[in-house]
This record gives structure tokens, sequence and C-alpha cells, in this order.
């Protein structure tokens, strides 16, 4: 099985993506994530199922809606949460199923009335929200929240699973990324030891926490499953040449499309003076400006216009990308594979040295 713990650092939300013979579920993704979470999915070669969000988020707007946008996976959310554009409402016990894995649903209320945690099928791993955080747990005072339910949820659903269970929740401010069962049950400072309901809402009842900064935006999004309002904003893609989002965040070309783009871009070539002239040759109308002075040099490039640049492998160059996207160059691509690529393509350089 492949597992995957992603971060949002906007919101300190964890996306989980788990995936099995070709196939994947994304727990908890965020909209802002789309693009990062669809490029892994193409690196890993993975197909994606369903989305499923263990609750309607306050404070994050789920990226279910966009995914299902761009590559038809399911929308996956409580059946009591009663939102819109759901595709797969989800009850207690039902099994969502990812190549030959699944996850268990178990109804989880008390953070929200539609709180879900999924429990990995050999109980190895569970995915709890925000029922059970890394030594805390959700509030309970707004979106119907109640001590008392989230008390026997965690209780009965959660910490009544193996010891050696994996929990991994929607957030950590902190950044601690995963626990376990026995763990929680012995530390927890909420829901663990010798605590009961009387402590416990008392605990909660004195939070005194303001709501999240986005929650009049997040509730409403959420429940059309993160459908903007109105007419959907487009999905940011550059559309000068068709380009690829790596998992690292930078743009690729492929060599073919280069080759028939070319005349819209700035190609800049950043390896050093000897290479350009060397056996791979260079690009026809590519420009030298090698990686350690392209900070200096960069006032030479336009702006307005795309970029591309390459090298040897494609290393270098992805560099050079990730530097002029710091320096303000909104259309930065990298060519795939570099020099070494569009040789073995059989694609033409140019004839003299420069
Ligand atoms: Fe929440």
């Amino acid at each position: 099985m492949i597992f995957r713990q992603l971060y949002d650092s906007t919101s300190s939300t964890y996306t989980y993506l788990l995936g099995d013979s070709g196939e994947a579920l994304l727990i908890d993704p965020v909209y802002e994530q789309v693009p990062r979470d669809l490029a892994l999915l193409q690196e890993l070669g993975l197909k994606l199922v369903a989305t499923l969000d263990t609750h309607v988020h306050a404070d994050h707007v789920t990226g279910a809606w966009r995914m299902h946008q761009r590559c038809g996976s399911r929308i996956a959310l409580s059946a009591v949460a009663n939102a819109e554009l759901v595709d797969l409402p989800l009850r207690h016990g039902d099994h969502v199923e990812f190549g030959k894995r699944y996850l268990t649903v178990r109804a989880t209320p008390g953070h929200t009335n539609g709180c879900l945690t999924f429990v990995l099928d050999d109980k190895s791993m569970a995915f709890t929200g925000d029922s059970l955080l890394i030594r805390g747990c959700g509030r309970t005072d707004f979106q119907q929240g109640s001590p008392q339910q989230l008390f026997e949820s965690v209780r009965e659903q959660i910490l009544s699973l193996p010891d050696d269970c994996l929990l991994y929740p929607a957030h950590d401010y902190r950044g601690i990324t995963v626990s376990s069962v026995g763990e929680e049950k012995r530390f927890n400072p909420r829901l663990g030891g010798d605590v009961d309901i009387g402590d416990f809402s008392g605990y909660m009842n004195n939070l005194n926490l303001p709501h999240p900064k986005l929650m009049t935006v997040a509730v409403p999004a959420n429940m059309r499953c993160g459908q903007p309002e109105g007419e959907a904003p487009p999905i940011e893609t550059p559309d000068w040449a068709p380009l690829t989002l790596r998992f690292s965040g930078v743009w690729e070309i492929e060599p073919m499309a280069l080759l028939e783009h070319a005349s819209d871009a700035q190609i800049v070539d950043v390896r050093e003076a000897p290479e350009f002239i060397d056996r791979l040759g260079h690009l026809q109308g590519a420009r030298l400006m090698p990686l350690s002075k392209l900070m200096e040099r960069v006032d030479e490039l336009d702006k307005q216009k795309p970029v591309v640049a390459v090298c040897r492998s494609g290393a270098r160059s992805a560099q050079a990308c990730v530097l002029l996207s710091k320096a303000g160059f909104t259309q930065v691509a990298n060519l795939a594979g570099g020099m070494l690529r569009w040789k073995v393509e059989g694609l033409p350089v140019a004839a003299e040295p420069v």
C-alpha cells in the first residue's frame, strides 16, 4: 500500500493519500493544494477513486469538488452533513474501497454532528479528522458540537481500536505527524487516562477560543464540497504551452511541446559556457546564462514572456525555475530531461556554436 501524509501550511491541515493496485483515495484534500495532489497522483501512477472529508471543515475549503472536476473522483462526506454535490454519502459501517484495500467508516460526532473516522481494513491506521488530535481534540463550541457526544465517540470508536493502531489527525499546529491509540489513551490530557465526562465537559466549555478566521467562507463553501460560489474560478494552468506540474512544484515542458512553442518563449540555457558548445549542443535561439550568474543577469529577461530553462539533465534548470519564480517570473517552465533527452528524441540543435 502507498501512504503519503501531505501538509497545508496555511491551515495546518494534513491530507492523506492512500493507494493500492493503481487506485487511490485522498482524505481531507485542501482546495489550494489540488495541483500539488494531482501532480503526486500522476507521478505515483494512481487513479483517484474518491475524496473523503472527515467533516465539514471551518478552517479551510475542501479540494473535493475541484478534484472531481479534474479527475472525476467521487465526493464522499457524511450523509448527516447534508451537503450539496456529495455523490458518496457515508454512514457508520460503510466500506470505501481502493484497489484491494478499504477503509471502514466510523461515525464519531461531537466536534461536528457529521464527523467521521476512517479505519484501515487491518486496523493499523485510523484517520480521526478533528475528533481526536494528537494530545488534543477538536473544539465543541460551534457546528453542532457536543462535549458529551465527542467523549463517547472517542472512547467508543477510536480509543477502542488496538493500542498499536496509528492515529492520523486532520491537523497539528506543532507539526507532530502521528500518534497511536495506546499513546493517546495514556497521555491525551483531555480524553485519556482517568478523565471522565465531567472533566472533559469542564475542559471543553472553557477553551475560550476565537472562531477560525476562514469560518464564514469555509463552512458555506464546504457545504457545496468546495465548489466556488457562482462562476468557478479557472484552475491556474499556464496556457501558452502544454505544461505538467511536478510534485516538486516546478512546471515542466516536454521536448516536443517546446519544439512547437519555442517562438513563444525565451529559452535560457543555464549550463556553463563550455557545455553550451559540447557534443550535446544547444537549442536554436537559446541564451546562455549559467545558473551561477542567472540572478545577476535576470534583468536581461522579459517578465511578460514565458521562460524555459534548459540544462544537461533538467536538474540545474529546475533550480533556475525556482530562482526565476522567486524573482517574480510567473510563466516559467523546465525542459523535461534537459539536453540529454532532447538529444535522445533526435530533436534539432543549433548548428553553429554561439
Ligand atoms: Fe474541524
